[in-house]
């Protein structure tokens, strides 16, 4: 067997209504919380918030409540939510939400006890973060997702620059993660898709990063199986509480296959893609790039790109490894069809001049290097100008 090494600190409580366990998780660690959430878009968020303050309140915690965040937040969102948490005096921080309130939370947890901003601590910076120092943060995910809750990541976005990069630590684990399916039957059923879909991308990345090994494997495959089989349910009947459940899990288990193994090449153009057009969903960049991504990469991973082929669809079965694998393109657009993700880069409304900026911003991040076929200058900016 391959040598691996898994890492993981964060205490998680899965399952329906363990919500509920909020207050007294975040008693343990002080009496002053800052919860971060994005704006309440819609009523039924709202209604989530106000109960959980309660519950926070109810354990005996005074609560802020910064609601600042925006989906791909960004370094002045990260600011402001700090200075709030400086300012009340927080001793833990609850990210209550999809991957950007569960980012944000981390990231204002480094900046709120750090000199300077988070984008000073990216992970590739010195000093990096001091763990002494930092506020204990409480991960409650709303989406599956992104996995958050469950990673040493934070992902935050420098508009100036147009750049989306990470802080990446290991003393960045959320304290603990809470994983209620029942928070979930609220999202809407395209942010239901994208986030889904990201899902499965975590889980496959991580089978074909150097970083993989045996244990991640084992949760990846699991990952992939469950959201082909209950993404679809998902989107089919939002309230199906089974398949979000299902889905949660899938979420968690590639947060954790992620944290361990990484992402490769998809995730680099993604983030590139998040940094330039920031209206651009994660998932939905992600989507954008998959077939092109596998027609460029299946001939290096033949066992992988098979088997994910066979997921997708078993017929495939009878087919030899390479044929299977051949067919995972066609496979992977098939399935982003029937989740209404099969837009082109056009379409999303980058100009075509900026195809090479892309490109060449797609090469910041390591990620691509970890994919079993590594792109150069060209090919890269070919995959772009095929995804556009
Ligand atoms: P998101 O957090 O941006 O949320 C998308 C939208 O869904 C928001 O408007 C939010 O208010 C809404 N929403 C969330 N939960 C809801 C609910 N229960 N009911 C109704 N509406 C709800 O989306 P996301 O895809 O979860 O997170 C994306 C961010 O996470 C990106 O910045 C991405 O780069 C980052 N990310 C982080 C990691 C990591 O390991 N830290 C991994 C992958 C992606």
């Amino acid at each position: 067997m391959k040598n691996f090494n898994f890492h993981q600190t964060t205490e998680i409580r899965f399952g329906r209504g363990r919500i509920q366990e909020l207050g007294q998780v975040a008693l343990k660690y002080g009496t002053r919380a800052m919860l971060v959430t994005t704006k309440a878009t819609v009523p039924s968020l709202e209604q989530q918030y106000q109960k959980i303050i309660k519950l926070l309140e109810a354990s005996g915690l005074k609560v802020t409540h910064f609601d600042g965040v925006i989906p791909n937040p960004t370094l002045e969102v990260i600011s402001a939510g700090a200075q709030m948490a400086r300012d009340f005096n927080a001793q833990v921080i609850v990210g209550l939400g999809g991957g950007s309130s569960m980012d944000a939370a981390k990231a204002i947890s480094v900046e709120a006890t750090h000199a300077g901003s988070a984008w000073d601590y990216l992970f590739y910076k010195t000093p990096q973060p001091d763990a002494s120092k930092l506020l204990p943060v409480i991960a409650v995910s709303t989406t599956s997702g992104t996995g958050s809750q469950v990673t040493q990541v934070s992902v935050i976005t420098n508009t100036h620059e147009r750049d989306k990069s990470a802080l990446y630590n290991n003393i960045l684990y959320p304290q603990v993660s809470i994983v209620d399916p029942e928070l979930m039957l609220t999202v809407p059923e395209f942010v239901s898709a994208t986030t889904g879909f990201d899902v499965f991308c975590h889980a496959f990345e991580s089978t074909i990063n150097p970083g993989t090994g045996a244990y991640v494997d084992l949760l990846a495959w699991e990952a992939i199986s469950l959201v082909v089989e209950n993404l679809p349910k998902v989107l089919t009947d939002l309230n199906d509480i089974e398949a979000r459940e299902k889905m949660a899990w899938a979420d968690t288990l590639a947060g954790l296959c992620i944290a361990n193994a990484g992402v490769t090449l998809p995730h680099g153009i993604g983030m590139a893609i998040g940094g330039m057009y920031p209206h651009v969903a994660h998932g939905e960049a992600l989507a954008m790039v998959y077939p092109e991504f596998a027609e460029f990469t299946w001939k290096s991973a033949i066992s992988q790109f098979s088997r994910v082929a066979r997921i997708l669809n078993p017929e495939l079965k009878q087919l030899p490894d390479d044929k299977a694998a051949s067919e995972s393109p066609k496979e992977i657009a098939g399935f982003l069809k029937k989740l209404k993700l099969n837009k082109s880069l056009r379409e999303v409304g980058m100009p075509e001049s900026e195809i090479q900026k892309l490109a060449a911003q797609s090469m910041v991040l390591p990620d691509y290097k970890g994919n079993p076929r590594v792109a150069s200058e060209k090919e890269m900016f070919e995959i772009i100008s095929h995804c556009y």
